[in-house]
């Protein structure tokens, strides 16, 4: 026998698909317009999936232990803009962080002006803006940058799908327990889902 249990979240994000590409001999109504290249947010919804051949107490593992999850959900990503640090956007609408240490203006984000956040396997999952180095007096500014979480993928469905996925599975080994499956919606109607190949 194997059991799976699964537990969902929800948050609100920002991003933009600065890639984004449409076959224009197939699509139909093609007017030009790549709306995934935009600005944007979403109401986006994940779902966990949790697998297991045996029982500890009667349980997979209790769903207290994905408490730690929510967490990450609430505190890094709900209401905050996911945005690829390789995006070309990125020298235009993050000026402050798009400097050397000499103060001159270049075309990429200096990282030193960043803050790396580590799973419990010490890999840097994301980035934030280092606050104390960026010399911000107004507080609209400010709130744009503190908004901001930096990754190293163009922010899809399918890269945020596998990137939680990944984060889930690294501080789930604790238990011995496996994240087989996560699941994404983007919007009730747009859903992603990927499966953990790695050796169980
Ligand atoms: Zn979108």
């Amino acid at each position: 026998m194997k059991w799976t249990i699964d537990k969902s979240f929800d948050f609100c994000y920002g991003h933009r698909v600065h890639n984004q590409r449409l076959d224009t001999n197939f699509t139909e109504n093609n007017d030009g317009c790549l709306a995934c290249r935009h600005l944007h947010g979403h109401q986006g919804k994940i779902k966990v999936f949790l697998e297991s051949s045996i029982l500890k107490s009667g349980m997979v593992t209790d769903f207290k232990h994905l408490g730690w999850f929510k967490q990450f959900i609430d505190d890094t990503l709900d209401h905050k803009f996911i945005m690829d640090l390789s995006d070309p956007l990125c020298p235009h609408e993050l000026p402050d962080l798009c400097v050397n240490d000499t103060g001159s203006v270049i075309q990429e984000v200096n990282k030193s002006l960043l803050m790396p956040a580590k799973d419990v396997l010490t890999n840097t999952i994301f980035w934030t803006p280092d606050m104390s180095k960026l010399n911000l007096n107004n507080q609209a500014v400010y709130e744009k940058y503190e908004g901001l979480v930096l990754v190293d993928f163009v922010p899809t469905s399918e890269n945020i799908c596998s990137w939680l996925l990944g984060i889930a599975n690294n501080r789930m080994k604790e238990l011995d327990v496996v994240v087989t499956a996560l699941e994404f919606w983007e919007t009730p109607k747009s859903h992603c889902r990927v499966d953990w190949t790695h050796e169980v």
